[in-house]
């Protein structure tokens, strides 16, 4: 029998406000523990938090951004649970009414585009932190994070495997960086994702019971953590056992997932409306001003990369994942860079250099002109695609200009056909028994003495010529 993977992902993204999502503290990286902290965060009888406006735009930008309605009335509910995380025994969430609804992005898995819905958008408090290790013998709390505004986008079960699972999250992040509303960083936990998995057999339209996989805070772990929960799960049904609706938690060191505690139901929560904070009622006025305000967003400029300058739905996929990435690439095309040409060094050579550095486009020595005039070169055949790639590398180290470097280093092609014949005639001289085996046949054999010309004129051989060349002289 074969398996078919349910995926649905829960993703935490900490907003970027400058304060906490219901008092005026901080929301600062790195602080000494509990110094940004008020009465409102840490929990105080008597006190009313008051929502930072900047946190519902934010939410309601990312709402437009992938496509939700955005609700006219939304509320917060009281989650409660008891952490020593979280002092005042709740957190504050949204359950009945959340911001955002109904929306959707898509996503390009195999050059294919899939469309994955997503269910709702809500705001949320973050809770602190506990400290165990380092603390000789005690447990200490950090109410720093407490009040932190999240956002919890959770999506349709409509992912089918890991790669989509991780493309999806790609396209997220991406989503939020060119919104400026998250930084996106997995790694430091700004954002987080659960993973919801289950299996069904091929053609049964029933979701067979999922099972929750936390603690994932990598893309290629988003990967590993559900392809490991796929083959558990299909190996505990092929062992004529069931799957029990539970919380589980990837451990990256041992690359499986272990089963941390049986799930809880919404009903534990015993969610309830916040009595302290008002109904929010949503002007369409602002939506439309916000709405207005975003900038062309990743979707749009890939569908704009493929119509415009006919790049394959990969390319501008890849392009796009970064606003600066594909604003770079589109300034290259207009100083006079071929599309595909330049989105295949942009892909190729020049993501492994920066990528070599753990650099970003933005701290790139190459300009986008530049690019263009190394492209003009070897258009006008004044320098070979392979000489081309030293030029980059030079070009990337010192920031210099294509024509400069080519003088300076001497790499102008050769395409002067008495200069590459004097230097066939030489190594056909010297290699008597391969021109014969050529001659008899072993094509094979065009390759030894391109590779012997090249080596000898330093790789500045006009490719073309010298294959020409060398078949005539070889027949
Ligand atoms: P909870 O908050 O209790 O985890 P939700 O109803 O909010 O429950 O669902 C959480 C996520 O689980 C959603 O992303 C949804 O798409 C996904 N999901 C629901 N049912 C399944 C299933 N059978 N298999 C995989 N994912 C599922
Ligand atoms: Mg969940
Ligand atoms: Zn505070």
């Amino acid at each position: 029998m074969r398996w078919e993977a349910v995926i649905g992902l829960e993703v935490h993204a900490q907003m970027l406000t400058e304060t906490k999502i219901f008092c005026g503290c901080s929301t600062r990286f790195g602080a000494e523990p509990n110094t940004q902290t008020c009465q409102v965060c840490i929990g105080m009888p008597g006190v009313l938090p008051v929502l930072n406006r900047k946190a519902l735009e934010f939410a309601i930008r990312t709402g437009i951004a992938t496509n939700c309605a955005i609700s006219g009335y939304s509320r917060f509910a009281r989650k409660n649970y008891f952490y020593p995380d979280l002092p005042k025994g709740y957190q504050i969430s949204q359950y009945e009414h959340p911001i955002c609804e109904h929306g959707h992005i898509e996503i390009v898995v195999d050059g294919e585009v899939r469309r994955i819905g997503i269910t709702r958008i809500h705001m949320e408090e973050d809770a602190g932190k506990n400290i165990h290790e380092g603390t000789g013998g005690y447990s200490y709390v950090d109410l720093n994070r407490t009040g932190v505004p999240l956002m919890e986008i959770v999506s349709e079960p409509d992912i089918r495997s890991p790669k989509e699972a991780a493309e999806y999250m790609r396209k997220l992040r991406s989503i939020v960086r060119y919104l400026g509303v998250c930084d996106g960083n997995l790694e430091q936990g700004s954002l987080r994702c659960d993973a919801n998995v289950s299996v069904r057999p091929f053609g049964q339209q029933e979701f067979g019971t999922r099972a929750e996989v936390k603690n994932i805070n990598s893309f290629r772990y988003v990967e590993k953590a559900i392809e490991y929960e796929i083959k558990r799960q299909i190996k505990v049904i092929e062992d004529g056992e069931k799957i029990v609706q539970e919380t589980r938690l990837w451990d990256a060191n041992k690359g499986i997932t272990e089963s941390m505690r049986s799930k809880e139901e919404a009903h534990d929560y015993r969610y309830f409306p916040d009595p302290d904070l008002v109904p929010i009622t949503v002007d369409r006025k602002w939506v439309d001003e916000i709405r207005a305000s975003l900038p062309e967003l990743p979707d749009a400029k890939r569908h704009r990369f493929v119509s415009n300058y006919g790049l394959p739905e990969y390319d501008a996929d890849l392009l796009t994942s970064e606003r600066s990435l594909a604003e770079w690439f589109e300034e290259a095309v207009r100083a006079g860079a071929q599309a595909k040409a330049a989105s295949n060094w942009i892909m190729g050579d020049l993501t492994k250099l920066l990528n070599e550095e753990n650099r970003s486009i933005n701290e790139c020595q190459i300009r986008p002109a530049q690019l263009a005039g190394m492209l003009q070169l070897v258009d006008k055949g004044t320098i070979s695609g392979k000489i081309a790639k030293t030029v980059f590398d030079e070009m990337y180290k010192t920031g210099k200009d294509a024509e400069t470097i080519v003088k300076e280093k001497g790499l102008i092609q050769i395409s002067d056909s008495s200069e590459i014949e004097k230097v066939i005639d030489d190594i056909i001289v010297k290699s008597p028994k391969e021109a014969e085996r050529f001659r008899a046949g072993d094509e094979k054999l065009l390759g030894f003495f391109v590779g012997q010309a090249m080596k000898a004129m330093k790789g500045k051989a006009n490719p073309q010529i010298l294959n020409e060349l060398l078949r005539k002289k070889l027949s």
